[in-house]
Formats: structure tokens, sequence, C-alpha cells
């Protein structure tokens, strides 16, 4: 498997960085302003061919001034791309204070649009397709179903609105950070032994491999035979936006170029580290030259 497809979202993110977060009905300045491509289809892509996969992010945006944004953007990285239009371009509003908390809106837009219909005919044979959940659930189901024999699919289930048991079975990879873990198991993880806990839960459960992210305590796999922990790089954090992202990204990169899993959750960990060191999502992805300096 030597491509990887990202079937997934893409929006326009605009980040304002202010002292506190707004009341209803309060106007506060910002400090600072930032508008960026976001959604995690397009962030997982970019980590992706960041990372030196050959890298196609598919999905939908507006015929509007947004979507010629996410163009521009998306030319300047090393990605193919197969973009359709839909109605507006998928927005998200994001608003962090000096402490680092936030407030996010986000209008699905043409992501919401992407439909099996628009996949006919796109063939995809032996690589590594990447899903999460900011598309429509029937597409994603029609994703395993088409794709899901003649291709690796790693599936995030972010965000965890609806929990689809078809796709997550059909998946070979399930990586849900702590949060969606917890969700997905029914059991709060608030240690590296709930995390293995409820790693096992889901293996049962879905019968496949279980990458859970543990943010500032690595990663860990249940592939059913073993569970291995995955320590975390020591880094000095500034803003965790997108690092699961960017970890997804990575360890798909890494899987076309070695067989080995464990190398390749060390790297996406490695990697993921480098993105919480700078501020936004994909402007702090690394290269995967950056990884091989810092941590060689
Ligand atoms: P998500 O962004 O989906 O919530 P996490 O917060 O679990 O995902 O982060 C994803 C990965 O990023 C982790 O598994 C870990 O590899 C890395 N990571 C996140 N925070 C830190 C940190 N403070 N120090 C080192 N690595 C981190």
């Amino acid at each position: 498997m030597n491509r990887v497809f990202v079937i997934g979202s893409i929006n326009v993110d605009i980040l304002m960085l202010s002292d506190h977060l707004p009341e209803p009905g309060e106007t506060i300045k910002a400090g600072s302003f930032y508008v960026y491509p976001g959604g995690k289809g397009a962030n997982q892509a970019i980590s992706s061919a960041r990372m030196g996969a050959n890298t196609t992010l598919i999905g939908k945006i507006g015929n509007d001034y947004f979507g010629s944004l996410i163009k521009d953007f998306i030319g300047k990285e090393n990605l193919n791309s197969i973009i359709m239009y839909g109605q507006k371009t998928g927005m998200a509003f994001i608003n962090v204070d000096k402490n680092g908390k936030n407030m996010i809106s986000v209008f699905s837009g043409a992501n919401n649009d992407l439909r099996e219909e628009d996949l006919k005919d796109i063939k995809i044979d032996n690589s590594i397709i990447m899903l999460q959940q900011e598309i429509p659930m029937d597409t994603i189901e029609y994703v395993i179903k088409t794709y899901g024999r003649n291709n690796l699919i790693i599936t995030d289930p972010s965000p965890i609105n609806e929990i689809n048991d078809f796709v997550l079975s059909g998946s070979d990879y399930i990586t849900p950070n702590e949060v969606e873990a917890s969700k997905l198991s029914g059991m709060h993880i608030n240690s590296r032994e709930d995390a293995f806990k409820a790693s096992e839960i889901l293996y049962k459960k879905y019968q496949t491999n279980i990458i859970i992210k543990l943010g500032s305590y690595g990663s860990l796999l249940n592939n059913g035979n073993e569970i291995r922990y995955f320590k975390p790089s020591t880094v000095n954090a500034r803003d965790t936006t997108g690092a699961g992202d960017c970890f997804n990204g990575a360890f798909a990169a890494m899987l076309t170029k070695t067989s080995d899993v464990n190398k390749s959750i060390e790297i996406a960990n490695m990697a993921a580290a480098l993105s919480v060191t700078e501020y936004g999502a994909f402007p702090s992805f690394p290269y995967l030259n950056d990884v091989k300096t810092k941590f060689n």
C-alpha cells in the first residue's frame, strides 16, 4: 500500500485569540486573528502529505470565497485533491482565551453534501483510506462497503456524535482519543490501566485494531494479541488543537513506508508531539524531516 486517500471534511477555520471568552451579548476585542483550512479530513490529509506519503484528499467545498481560500492553501501542500462543489464551504469559528480554553461553532455546509454518488467513479485499490465523522454517516458506510475489501481503512470516530457499529467493525483500525474511547466503551478513563481495559472492551466489541490516543500520556495499541503502550515524546506543549489529526496522518503515512505498525505509531507520537509545540492545527504539523531531525 503506497498511497493514502482521505475521504472527509474540509472547513475554513477562523480563529480569534482574546483575553477571555465572550459572554452572551458581550463584544470583546480579539488580540489576534487567523484564517486557515481545517476540518478533520483536510487536517489528516495535510499531515499525511507532510510526512511524505502520496496523499489524495477527497471532499466538498462551496463555490464561494472561502472555497477558493481552501484551494489556495491546499495548492501549497504536496497533496493531490478531488474537490467537488456543494453548498457553502464548511466553517468553524474558534475563540480561544489566554488559558487555551476554547469555544467553537461549526457549520458543516458542503461537507454534508458529500454523498455516495460523488464517489461512484473514484477507484481506490491497495491503498490506505482515512475516515472521520464529519461527513454523512451513509457516505462513510458506503466507503466501507465499496472500498473496505481491497484497502486498509483507518477510522477516527471523531466527533463522536454518532456511533455506527458497522463502520467501526468494518475498519482495520479505530483511533479514538480518551473521550471517544470512554464513550465507545462505556467506561470512564482516568488512568493508563483504564485505557488498557477500555481497549479490551473495544477489541471484543469490534474485533479490530484499537489505537487510543492519550494526549500527553502518548498512545496505545490493542491488536487482539497484546496491548502495547507508546510513551509520549517530552515537549513544551502550547496548543493541542489538531494533535489527533496530526497523529492519524503521520500513522497512515508511515504505514505506506513500512509494515512495522509499532514503528509507525512511535513516529506518529513524535509527529503529534511536535504539533503541540506550535499554535493552530495544520500550521503546526511537522514534515518527516522535522521529526527525523528533532528525535534522532
Ligand atoms: P485529540 O487531538 O484527538 O484529542 P490527543 O489529545 O490524544 O488527541 O493527542 C493525540 C496525540 O498527540 C497523542 O496520542 C500524543 O501522541 C500527542 N500529544 C498530545 N498532547 C501531547 C503532549 N502534551 N505531549 C506530547 N505528546 C502529546
